[in-house]
């Protein structure tokens, strides 16, 4: 078995209380590398097209990558993998915090979970031995109640992952949580989870990740975290808040569920970075990372009583449920993080599906006959906060946009759904494909549609030309080739942030053969990159899916261009842009359907024979 891989994955059968080993095949390391990589070959091969995502036969899956665990700079994430519920296509989402470190010392690279449990379970592995365990006491309990349950059952160095109330109750934005405020957020696999009735996962252990070469891997550590500046800088002072200003009066932060210009929300300073950093009580940083962007928060003492420990709002939170929603109370948008992170809902979703009420209740779709008497207006906080409640809890109206806009819509009616702000059913995050030409393509032609973590970054000198930010022509190459190295940096278990601090590409690839002992080359990650997008993409096929023909609202691309702000008269050239990327990555132009040759080239003559 490769080193920096433990060599094991665990399989739980939940339906009939099995649990087994298998081994981690080399050869999948090296072609898929880790997290949302081995999560799709694996569920390609093992899941059935047309499997229903909260059923029994769905696989839900949690996967780290070969820098989770080691002396690798930024190694700390995790992800976890399954057939989203909102889209109907490839899910994925991670996270950092300790757990992914810590599933391999206590023995695994990777766990999948098959069937339906009876009554609420969780997976306990204690230095390699894994035990399902009743989970009855834990179910209903918020996610820092479950942390804090497990870690008091379990002992110091226990580390969590679970599900909130909202995913117990298989609300379909609901997401997995660790280290009490660490979303795995997006496509709705907390509900995957809640389906299955797995309430957390604990790990705990001292089992070493073996290394090839141990010393070079601290060596390029020691090198590389002397080099980390610039962006560095500024996310280890303010973390990802300090860029909403800056963002906000350059039109890509959502303003009035994307209908407004940055002069519709003049007082965003109010719930800005430096706002923000007012009320941190104590900054703390995911594991061995030196930036060290979270925080949480002092205890609220205005009107909103949130507690001390609750987690610092990140920038697409305040996007979402501040200028989105002409919110620009930030203790309320505080307690909003720490109601959607106690719960387990995505904050991005959960925004979206507010800003989506709001708007139809502006427009008489909806009356405080619908919201249970509440007055949903723009800007009004409390309001947004008492519907949040709902949403998180199943309640009332909240029962209605529980599962996302593009849900909601259908169960309102009347129009409703030209405000519900989604691409195929996932609800559009903070970034303006209109700011942002990455996001153009990403929004619509990523196996997860509507991520702003897969639109191409970083850049690194080294690997990437520098480029004029608005590039249309020859876009899809350079598209191609950054989403490929940020699908590399995901699979790998590390933090983009990090890794975009290394300033030189080449760090990741002596990094990865340091670990590993492989012989790996630029191109070789960049081939590896391209094979787990064809994966994922082959997976949504396989599904019927055809991203090509994907609504996309019209607000979110210009059609029509706004006529203020900053980006006014803008229109994303979308046809050109997804033309171009098609063709670079040698899928069909009507059908986005790798192509055979293109799936031989990458190795993936298995993946091609099962899509014929
Ligand atoms: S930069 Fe922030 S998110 Fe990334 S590993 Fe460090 S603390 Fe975690």
């Amino acid at each position: 078995m490769a080193n920096g891989y433990m060599g094991k994955m665990l399989w739980v059968d939940l339906t009939r209380e099995k649990i087994r080993e298998e081994v981690l095949e080399e050869k999948l390391c090296r072609d898929y590398i880790g997290g949302y990589g081995i999560g799709a070959k694996i569920l390609f091969d093992r899941m059935k097209p047309g499997t229903d995502p909260i059923g029994p036969e769905a696989i839900f899956g949690v996967v780290t990558g070969p820098f989770d665990g080691t002396s690798a700079l930024g190694g700390s994430r995790y992800t976890v993998v399954g057939k989203s519920p909102l889209t109907g296509g490839w899910g994925d989402a991670n996270s950092g915090g300790n757990f992914g470190p810590y599933l391999k010392f206590a023995g695994y690279d990777a766990v999948f979970f098959t069937g339906i449990s009876e009554k609420p379970v969780y997976l306990l592995i204690d230095n390699g031995k894994p035990e399902l365990k009743d989970a009855a006491h834990l179910w209903g309990k918020d996610t820092f109640d479950t942390e804090d349950m497990l870690v008091k059952e379990h002992g110091k160095g226990t580390e969590t992952l679970c599900i909130g109330p909202s995913g117990e109750q298989v609300s379909l934005i609901a997401c997995v949580m660790n280290n009490k405020g660490r979303a795995a957020g997006r496509s709705g696999l907390g509900a995957v989870m809640g389906s299955k009735k797995i309430k957390a996962v604990a790990v705990r252990g001292e089992l070493k990740v073996p290394q090839a070469d141990e010393e070079k891997v601290k060596d390029l550590r020691k090198t590389c975290q002397k080099k980390l500046t610039g962006h560095v800088d500024m996310l280890r002072e303010v973390g990802t808040p300090v860029i909403f200003n800056f963002l906000l009066e350059a039109g890509d932060t959502p303003v009035k569920n994307w209908a407004g210009a940055p002069e519709d929300f003049p007082q965003f300073e109010k719930i800005g970075g430096n706002s923000v950093m007012a009320s941190v009580a104590r900054k703390y940083a995911c594991y061995r990372c030196p930036i060290g962007c979270g925080g949480h928060m002092k205890a609220g003492t205005g009107e909103y009583k949130y507690e001390e420990d609750s987690h610092k709002p990140e920038y697409e939170t305040l996007g979402m449920f501040g200028s989105n929603c002409l919110n620009d109370n930030l203790d309320s948008i505080i307690l909003l993080n720490d109601i959607c992170n106690r719960f387990g809902v995505d904050t991005i979703s959960a925004g979206a599906a507010i800003a989506f009420t709001i708007e139809c209740y502006e427009n008489g779709l909806i009356s405080k006959k619908e919201t249970d008497g509440i007055e949903m207006t723009w800007g009004n906080h409390r309001s947004i906060v008492a519907m949040t409640r709902k949403l998180v809890r199943r309640e009332g109206f909240g029962k209605t946009i529980a599962d996302g806009v593009k849900v909601a819509a259908e169960r309102i009616g009347m129009g409703s759904e030209q405000y519900a702000m989604h691409i195929q059913g996932q609800e559009v995050p903070a970034h303006s494909p209109k700011f942002g030409v990455p996001w153009g393509i990403c929004y619509r032609l990523d196996a997860t549609p509507a991520r702003h973590t897969q639109g191409g970054g970083p850049f690194p000198p080294g690997l990437m030309p520098e480029f004029d930010r608005n590039l249309i022509e020859g876009r899809g190459v350079l598209h191609k080739r950054g989403t490929s190295y940020n699908h590399v940096i995901n699979c790998l278990g590390a933090c983009v942030f990090v890794v975009g601090g290394y300033h030189q590409a080449d760090v990741l690839v002596d990094f990865i053969n340091a670990l590993t002992g492989w012989d790996y080359t630029m191109d070789d990650l960049l081939k590896a990159g391209e094979r787990i997008a064809n994966i994922r993409q082959a997976f949504n096929v396989r599904e019927g899916l055809n991203s090509v023909r994907f609504h996309v609202p019209g607000r979110i691309v210009g059609k029509p261009p706004i006529e203020r702000g900053p980006l006014a008269g803008v229109t994303v050239q979308e046809e050109k842009l997804n033309m171009e990327y098609l063709t670079a990555m040698g899928w069909d132009l009507q059908t986005a359907r790798p192509d055979r040759a293109k799936l031989l080239e990458l190795g993936m003559e298995d993946v091609a024979d099962t899509l014929e």
